[in-house]
């Protein structure tokens, strides 16, 4: 995978932002291969179809593609607040790449991809509206928080310079899709759940590790009034899916 962007048939007279969108389109499209069934090419959608920018011919999965400067941080802006959540809530949200680059020599620098599964309300978080002043005063934009989401649906593809192998990326693409839940609130427990198991630092852990969370997952859900219950649900749910083991101790053991 080359991570050099090539200016070639650019036109310079763009403004910046416009360069770095066609720059950055155009590297995908040249050297990204399906992050889902491993096809050589994912293709640019032709007219700017709001949903998703690139899709697979194979497996028809479709891509949305948000870069920027520097570095990748724990946010990135999107656009308007409603529309993403509506998005999310209907299931109609496509994979979103995140790439960084190096401003200057515009070399790829970071690349991830996160499963539209992954995607929860409480990982979209409300900007300010915009002034009176402003030419769509009162829009409401919102932020992409990159730093919410599971390491389970965080799949690196290049890190900070150097392509991870397309093997690693494709199994844990295949891994991460066993967290596949359609129901928004389940899936909220189910990643809400799996951020505390992922923060835990032991390999093996009890049930009084995880009842830690508690407070922390009551903040998150306050209608709910059984957060234990909820909890032992959810580590029910990844050990069904190969994410944990129950040992032999009555303690649960992470297979990752
Ligand atoms: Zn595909």
């Amino acid at each position: 995978m080359d991570l050099q962007m090539h200016f070639d048939g650019i036109d310079v007279y763009h403004s910046e932002t416009q360069r770095a969108r066609l720059l950055t389109e155009t590297w995908v499209g040249e050297n990204l291969y399906c992050p889902r069934c491993g096809n050589e090419k994912i293709l640019h959608f032709q007219n700017n179809r709001p949903v998703a920018d690139f899709y697979c011919e194979h497996c028809k999965n479709e891509f949305e593609l948000k870069s920027k400067g520097g570095k990748l941080g724990e946010k990135i802006n999107d656009g308007a607040y409603e529309t993403m959540i509506a998005r999310i809530t209907s299931n109609r949200n496509p994979d979103f790449l995140f790439m960084s680059y190096q401003k200057q020599s515009m070399v790829v620098k970071d690349l991830v991809i996160v499963p539209k599964h992954f995607f929860v309300p409480s990982m979209i978080e409300k900007r300010k509206p915009l002034s009176a002043s402003a030419r769509r005063a009162g829009w409401v934009g919102c932020n992409i928080l990159l730093h919410t989401v599971p390491q389970q649906g965080f799949i690196k593809i290049v890190e900070n310079g150097c392509a991870i192998d397309k093997g690693i990326v494709l199994s844990q693409m295949s891994r991460s899709s066993n967290l596949e839940l359609s129901n928004i609130e389940a899936r909220g427990w189910l990643f809400d759940v799996l951020q505390c198991v992922n923060q835990i630092q032991m390999q093996e852990f009890t049930l009084d590790d995880i009842y830690r969370f508690e407070a922390i997952l009551s903040a998150k859900h306050p209608n709910n009034h059984n957060v234990k219950p909820k909890i032992r649900q959810q580590l029910q749910y990844l050990r069904d899916k190969g994410f944990l083991q129950f040992t032999q101790r009555g303690e649960y053991k992470k297979l990752y």
